[in-house]
């Protein structure tokens, strides 16, 4: 049992709140939200090892289904057509004071990283994506990527950018705020460039800062997913993440885009949501990031809003506010490091 300290909300969220996407659990005409989970282990069955109260925790989101990958693990592989996540699709999230899951969803976050354990869902998506991409590229036997771009500027994109500047690439992010913006700042802090999309497009970014070996799509804008395939670097590789939930219909210059691909070797792939190993990469991540540009991560959490009782006030910020990267609801208080030394002792 894990008491929840601290949820981030996102662009999925703010489809399931206008009825876009998402689904309740079978039963229910109500969602319970919240599938970028923060807390505390609260207390632990008999036959639990793993994990012990005290510990600061996040959860994966995804809940296995029939399918051969669910069944080793990899449930974020599923080839099922029904899948189940925590918050988001037929099974409730962890917008609430308490949850209760089994120890192979619950992922256990060093104390040091508790002011930005709620970054954990976000970035394992990130390391998903990213880490699918370099399995990929092992059919070139050699694989030395330079220069990559991330399209997009909020949580995702930075916490991208952020993990591939870790693996030493040159990092062209573009968003589309104005400068000077935090972003951009954030983005230069760690040696990254940030391009507005209003002021130079990925085609022309390119061919100054290209060719990209690597190409991340999280803007939710799916257009780009088309420029970045016409841009792609020959033997590169274009991730796409975005969940597109419109219709949207757009003419492309597919024969062009077509020889390239052929010609050039490229692959393009999707990837969503995470499994156990990419939270766990992503503690990894987290802790060298906050070696290497300590303070940084905590500057991504530009908009707490305290207690359940304001998700009003939450949703709001998260559908209007124009300068925040991280929302999150602070359920509880992340207690201090006296407060939890005083309980190991008490209970030793
Ligand atoms: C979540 C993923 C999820 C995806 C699709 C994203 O917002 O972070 O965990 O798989 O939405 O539902
Ligand atoms: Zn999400």
């Amino acid at each position: 049992m894990i008491k929840i300290l601290r949820v981030g909300v996102d662009g999925t969220d703010k489809e399931i709140n206008a009825a876009e996407y998402g689904a309740a659990p079978a039963g229910d005409d109500y969602l319970i939200i919240g599938h970028e989970s923060f807390g505390r282990v609260e207390a632990v069955g008999p036959n639990v090892t793993e994990l012990k109260t005290g510990d600061y925790v996040s959860l994966t989101v995804r809940r296995p289904g029939s399918s051969i990958y669910d069944q080793i693990g990899t449930y974020d592989m599923t080839t099922d057509d029904t899948y189940f996540e925590r918050g988001i699709n037929l099974r409730h999230g962890f917008l609430t004071e308490y949850v209760v899951d089994d120890p192979e969803y619950i992922i256990r976050v060093p104390e040091n990283l508790k002011e930005v354990g709620v970054l954990m869902e976000p970035m394992s998506v990130a390391q998903k994506a990213i880490e699918q991409a370099y399995r990929i590229q092992q059919r070139l036997r050699v694989w030395k990527p330079k220069r990559a771009a991330v399209l997009g500027a909020s949580t995702l994109g930075l916490l991208s950018t952020l993990v591939l500047r870790l693996r030493g690439l040159d990092l062209t992010t573009f968003g589309n705020t104005m400068l000077p913006s935090l972003n951009s700042q954030l983005l230069e802090q760690i040696g990254g460039r940030y391009i507005s999309t209003k002021e130079m497009s990925l085609t022309q970014a390119s061919t100054k800062y290209g060719p990209f070996d690597l190409i991340l799509e999280g803007t939710g804008y799916s257009p780009l997913v088309f420029e970045a395939m016409n841009v792609l670097a020959k033997n590169g590789v274009l991730a796409m993440v975005s969940v597109t939930g419109g219709s949207r219909q757009l003419e492309i210059p597919s024969d062009k885009i077509n020889l390239g691909f052929v010609l050039g070797n490229k692959v393009a792939f999707g990837s969503v949501n995470a499994n156990r190993e990419y939270f766990e990469n992503g503690v990894k991540d987290l802790t060298a990031a906050e070696l290497q540009y300590p303070g940084w991560l905590k500057r991504l959490l530009t908009h707490p809003v305290r207690g359940l009782e304001n998700y009003r006030k939450m949703m709001r910020i998260l559908t209007e506010a124009k300068d925040s990267i991280k929302v999150y609801c602070e359920v509880a208080a992340i207690e201090s490091s006296q407060k939890s030394a005083a309980v190991i002792q008490s209970s030793a």
